[in-house]
């Protein structure tokens, strides 16, 4: 049995090609530049999805940006929310959470849209960060 571990696996890989900038797509293009691997990420779409989602990083997310050194570039750029709620169609709430009493918590929610990251656009300040440092 072979046991590779992550150097020696950078190590024989030259480039990855990552298909998707999504989120998903995005952070692993981050983690394998960190890595000292060359990625190529393709994207279909001319421009990130400009659709109000992913915008709410929930405290798994922001435990994998932190990872990828990227959540006090997304907390720069977008803010903190002290609380969050559903409601129906007719405003009257559904259910809510309060942040602000755990205001201390490292991976508390952070709320940045998706085509904020970057949108291919290097004058964008997450994108054009992680560039520089990658
Ligand atoms: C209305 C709505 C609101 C949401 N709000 C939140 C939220 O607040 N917080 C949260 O955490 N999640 C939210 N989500 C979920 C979140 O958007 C998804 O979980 C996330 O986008 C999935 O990321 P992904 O990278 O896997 O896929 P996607 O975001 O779907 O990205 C895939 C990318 O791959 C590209 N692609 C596809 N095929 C090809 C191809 N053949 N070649 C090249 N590129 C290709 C697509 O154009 C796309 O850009 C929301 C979803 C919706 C619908």
């Amino acid at each position: 049995m072979t046991t590779r571990t992550n150097a020696s696996v950078a190590g024989n890989l030259s480039k990855i090609i990552v298909v998707g900038a999504g989120p998903s797509g995005l952070l692993l293009s981050i983690l394998l530049a960190k890595h000292g691997i060359n990625v190529e990420l393709l994207e279909a779409t001319e421009r990130l999805d400009e659709q109000p989602r992913a915008a709410h990083y929930a405290s798994p997310a922001v435990y994998e940006l932190r990872r990828a050194g990227v959540i006090d570039d997304v907390i720069e750029s977008g803010f903190k929310p002290t609380s969050a709620c559903w409601r129906k169609a007719n405003g009257e709430i559904i259910a809510g959470m309060r942040f602000d009493v755990v205001p201390d918590d490292p991976e508390r929610m952070v709320v940045l849209p998706l085509d904020r990251l970057g949108n291919g656009d290097v004058t964008q300040p997450v994108l054009r960060k992680v560039q520089e440092r990658h």
